[in-house]
């Protein structure tokens, strides 16, 4: 019998166990369910370098309490920070977008993005907005007010092919389907620290310096060990079993599997089934899938001062139909990659992207290099390898982060239901963490570092009251 297990070695597990070790509570057994610890954290060895499969960005300085970790154990960090939809904004016909028409549409567009802070102000008004609803009707308000008539219809044209694209770069960095599923109070809700950056030797070094305290106390990390069921109505405390028949006890569990399996498993995965209003927000609270595509060359070929092309459309791309062909129409774009001179890296969300998982990596490679040569009209270098992230195929993922709809608003749920404890005979028996529970850096490794933290401490002060 344990006191504590903590199920998975993501951000939130790590830190719970070591918040909860640094407080003198440490026999903690983390049960991973993975060959490694860091779940949506994964950078690779590449060319004598790190590559990032999964999180990228360290999202903001100041009072992220992410950073502060950072400062606090001198983890290194980049000089530079990975540049993300810039480069040339290119058409399927090769034309490249006027500046100065990118430029003011891009700066009406970021203005509309920023106002959005407003609706976090009245949730009950704002309720039954979607950011996607927000967008189109101020972006329409602006072209038919200051734009059609007073400029030639190509300039607006390119407005509205910019328009498009706009919204799948938000989508990519919401993890959202569709900017119609994102509730405009969450992403008004969402706290936003300036200033992003990234690791120097990848986002692995942050799960190393953990792992390195971790190291000094009793707390124990199995891997391989994907738990299948938890009991958690017993008098002593919670049963857990894994998949490989292993069977653990324990005075409290802290759960960080994601959303997404929560959302297949959780039916059989709690005995008894969880409260009502759990199930709902499981059910009702969004997971999205984004992949991102590394291309290595031989040699680079575009512009080394202005790297990266971003894809637009001439006509709307949405209207046809979704499949193993037409998938590669939705790629955001192909940004240069810190590090990687000869790299390019596609970014794809939603449906297109699940489409893209189910395809061979070749296959993949070939129908974004042929977009390249279609936007670039240039012949390409050999390519050397290619990385393709399947996050959705991932059985202990299936996505890759959390958002709400105004569905999941108009209900009243939200990540704090996910984070409600169950009690067992005036204990917390079962915990949950995980960025999904946290309210106001959901998405992220902070939002995981957070909820993980704030689990660890609800235990810590229901020990010092006993
Ligand atoms: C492609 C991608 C890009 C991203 N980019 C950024 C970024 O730039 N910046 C940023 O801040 N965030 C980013 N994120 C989000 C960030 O990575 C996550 O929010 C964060 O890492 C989640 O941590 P977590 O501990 O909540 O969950 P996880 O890291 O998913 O950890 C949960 C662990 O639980 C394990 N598990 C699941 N089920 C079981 C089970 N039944 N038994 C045992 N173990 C189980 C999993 O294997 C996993 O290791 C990105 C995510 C992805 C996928």
């Amino acid at each position: 019998m344990h006191q504590i297990i903590i199920i998975g070695a993501g951000t939130s597990g790590l830190m719970s166990a070591l918040r909860l070790a640094e407080a003198g509570y440490d026999d903690i057994l983390i049960l991973e369910a993975e060959m490694r610890i860091g779940g949506r954290i994964l950078t690779i060895p590449k060319n004598g370098k790190w590559l990032e499969l999964g999180a990228q960005w360290i999202h903001g300085k100041g009072k992220n309490p992410l950073w502060r970790f950072v400062q606090e154990h001198k983890i290194p960090i980049h000089a530079e920070v990975n540049r993300d939809g810039e480069g040339r904004f290119v058409r399927n016909d090769g034309r490249e977008m006027p500046s100065s028409i990118l430029e003011e549409t891009m700066v009406k567009l970021d203005f509309i993005h920023d106002d959005c802070n407003k609706f976090a102000k009245d949730p009950k008004k704002f309720a039954q907005l979607s950011i996607g609803e927000v967008f189109k009707k101020e972006f329409d308000t602006w072209l038919h007010e200051e734009k059609i008539g007073h400029e030639p219809h190509e300039h607006t044209e390119w407005r509205r092919q910019f328009f498009q694209w706009y919204i799948k770069w938000e989508e990519c960095d919401a993890g959202c389907d569709s900017l119609d599923e994102q509730s405009a109070v969450s992403w008004g809700q969402y706290v936003d620290y300036d200033d992003d950056t990234s690791f120097a030797e990848g986002y692995v070094s942050l799960l190393n310096k953990i792992k390195e305290l971790l190291d000094k106390t009793n707390v124990e990390i199995k891997l391989d060990h994907a738990v299948t069921s938890i009991q958690y109505d017993l008098e002593g405390g919670a049963q857990l079993t894994c998949e490989n028949g292993e069977i653990f006890q324990a005075s409290h569990v802290i759960s960080t599997a994601s959303l997404g399996y929560l959302k297949q498993h959780h039916n059989e995965l709690f005995q008894p089934p969880l409260p009502s209003r759990m199930v709902n927000a499981i059910e009702s609270i969004g997971f999205g899938t984004i992949d991102r595509i590394k291309l290595d060359f031989v040699a680079p070929f575009w512009d080394a001062s202005n790297p990266g092309y971003m894809i637009l459309w001439d006509r709307n791309i949405n209207d046809e139909p979704l499949n193993r062909s037409t998938w590669v129409q939705h790629v955001v774009g192909f940004d240069a990659v810190i590090d990687h001179p000869n790299m390019l890296m596609a970014w794809v969300s939603g449906e297109a992207a699940r489409i893209m998982e189910s395809l061979p990596d070749q296959t993949i490679a070939t129908q974004l290099c042929d977009v390249l040569r279609l936007v670039t009209k240039k012949s390409l270098p050999d390519l050397k390898s290619v990385d393709v992230t399947r996050w959705y195929t991932n059985p202990f993922q299936l996505g890759v982060y959390s958002y709400r709809s105004p569905k999941t608003d108009q209900k009243g749920l939200g990540p704090k239901d996910l984070g409600e404890p169950i009690i067992v005979l005036g204990q917390p028996r079962i915990l949950f963490a995980g960025e999904a529970t946290d309210p106001d850096h959901y998405g992220t490794v902070h939002g995981a570092f957070t909820a993980g933290e704030r689990e660890a401490k609800r235990l810590i002060d229901f020990f010092k009251a006993q």
